[in-house]
């Protein structure tokens, strides 16, 4: 029998009169129906949240809020491989990468959480007022009551768990609105927090879409004071115009276009294994994913043609085989996006080094969302294919011959969310990194990622950051105390 994903509100698990199929991307085949909240679901859900707010849950100490947020931690890695399972089957990533990154990291977050929440300080002031006497000052952290947590579906656990655990962790009461795409794991973590022992109504879950659905019922209810939103960045314009109705508060992460640089005294090695992770993990459905690769003319030709050798010997198929490096895209929706970007390069004039097609595999995965993945070179700056996020497993090549054009052919974007420089020369490469236009900047590395550290982006890639101590101060108002002592 297909399986049911309902909502999760108030303690309870309820069904709606509507509902959507959600399809395989590995073999086309339909794997669950989703209950959608509808605009009364959505309400009470925000209705309960507010009300175990301000009840129970509001007088629940730090200390036990963390204890809770270990408990979760620890049941996500008892119930590890029923979460890497949801998680590979709504998007396809191999079984490898699910279990690490997806769900590993997700755990892992959860506890660190609860360590940086009880370790959180507080600011404090003495202070002698020119009229005489003596004051003190001090900052108070309060939660800022019902907070919605909106992810997308490219790595859905994760990115719900970097605003859940934060939000409970400084004492909200959550609405989690996952991705239509990928509802399976966010279903499993509201079965987890219900174990762990969180009241009813303080984690709630609706499924659904984005306009005139769930989504925006959420952005609409005034009862909700704050957004934690990853996705698409006209979408983050959409609730940051209905947050702004009643001057809510937002912290968005949003699309992006990332330049890698390689100079040529890089480590050629490193750089292109580099590559090879920042552009296909995830099919390329990474929001740091490096799109646009800036290589030294001198070794542009050796790294082009070893780039694509190695793409073009990725092992590509079903998450649960051996050896697999790269699973489909997330849904066929996606994947005609994908490919009708790649055809316009095609138009435009790209060279393909290797990639553009659909893989043939003779079996059920030929109803599947694979792709075959793209090293591209030839186009010029303003092509589509260079400035606009393809989200998917592409990489477009292009020379550079000194360090200052490299800075402007990087910065040239309306995005500005991660970068990666290749070089030896510590000196260039710390002087670049502090010129690259982008919330988060590697250099020789990608995506290493210590969860305490802000991740966010700048320009149209978003407002605020993730990660520690800044998504607990999202969370939370700051209070200042003055007392004439
Ligand atoms: P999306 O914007 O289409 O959807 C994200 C979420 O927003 C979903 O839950 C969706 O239902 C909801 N939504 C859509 N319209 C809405 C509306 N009007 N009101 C309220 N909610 C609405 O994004 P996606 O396609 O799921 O994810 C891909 C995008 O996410 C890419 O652009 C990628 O770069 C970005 N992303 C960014 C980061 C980051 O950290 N900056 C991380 C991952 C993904």
């Amino acid at each position: 029998m297909m399986k049911e994903i309902l909502n999760y509100i108030n303690g309870k698990w309820v069904k709606s009169n509507q509902s959507f199929i959600k399809k395989s991307p590995v073999n086309g085949a339909e794997i669950a129906r989703v209950y959608e909240a509808d605009k009364a679901m959505v309400d009470l859900a925000v209705e309960k949240a507010k009300e175990a707010f301000e009840g129970e849950w509001g007088s629940v100490s730090l200390a036990e809020r963390c204890r809770l947020l270990r408990k979760v931690a620890d049941i996500m890695e008892r119930r590890s491989e029923e979460l890497m399972l949801a998680e590979s089957n709504d998007v396809g990533v191999p079984y490898a990468a699910a279990k690490m990154l997806n769900v590993g990291r997700s755990a892992f977050a959860f506890r660190m959480y609860a360590d940086e929440a009880a370790n959180l300080f507080e600011q404090s002031y003495h202070f002698s007022p020119p009229n005489g006497g003596q004051a003190i000052h001090y900052t108070l952290r309060q939660p800022k009551g019902v907070v919605g947590a909106i992810s997308p579906w490219n790595v859905p656990l994760l990115l719900l768990v970097f605003k859940v655990a934060p939000a409970l962790a400084m004492g909200n009461c959550v609405i989690a609105k996952p991705s239509e795409v990928t509802p399976q794991s966010a279903t499993l973590l509201a079965e987890i927090i219900e174990e762990a022992g969180f009241p009813a109504g303080v984690f709630n879950l609706v499924h659904g879409f984005g306009a005139n659905s769930a989504g925006a019922f959420l952005t609409e209810n005034q009862d909700v004071s704050a957004f934690g939103f990853t996705g698409d960045t006209h979408t983050g314009e959409i609730i940051m115009q209905s947050a702004a109705k009643g001057v809510r508060d937002v912290c968005l992460e949003l699309g992006g276009k990332n330049a890698g640089i390689v100079f040529s005294d890089a480590n050629l090695d490193d750089a292109i294994a580099g590559t090879l992770r920042s552009a296909f993990t995830n099919c390329g459905q990474i929001c740091y994913s490096t799109e646009r690769m800036y290589v030294e003319r001198s070794i542009f030709d050796e790294f082009v043609s070893r780039l694509g050798v190695a793409v073009s010997q990725m092992k590509i198929g079903a998450p649960d085989e051996e050896g697999i490096q790269m699973g489909p895209l997330v849904s066929h929706q996606h994947r005609d996006k994908v490919k009708s970007m790649i055809d316009k390069a095609a138009q435009d004039g790209a060279t393909f080094v290797t990639g553009g097609g659909i893989p043939q595999f003779g079996d059920d995965r030929d109803q599947g969302a694979f792709i075959q993945p793209v090293v591209a070179i030839g186009l010029a700056e303003d092509a589509d294919f260079v400035r606009k996020e393809v989200f998917g497993p592409v990489c477009h090549v292009t020379p550079f011959d000194s360090e200052e054009e490299v800075i402007k052919l990087s910065n040239n974007s309306r995005y500005g969310l991660a970068s990666s420089i290749w070089t030896q020369n510590f000196s260039r490469a710390h002087r670049v990194a502090a010129k690259i236009r982008a919330g988060n900047v590697w250099i020789n590395d990608w995506q290493l990622r210590e969860l305490r550290t802000p991740m966010g982006g700048v320009g149209a890639s978003g407002i605020g950051a993730q990660g520690g101590r800044v998504s607990l101060e999202f969370f939370s108002d700051l209070i200042n105390v003055t007392a004439r002592i």
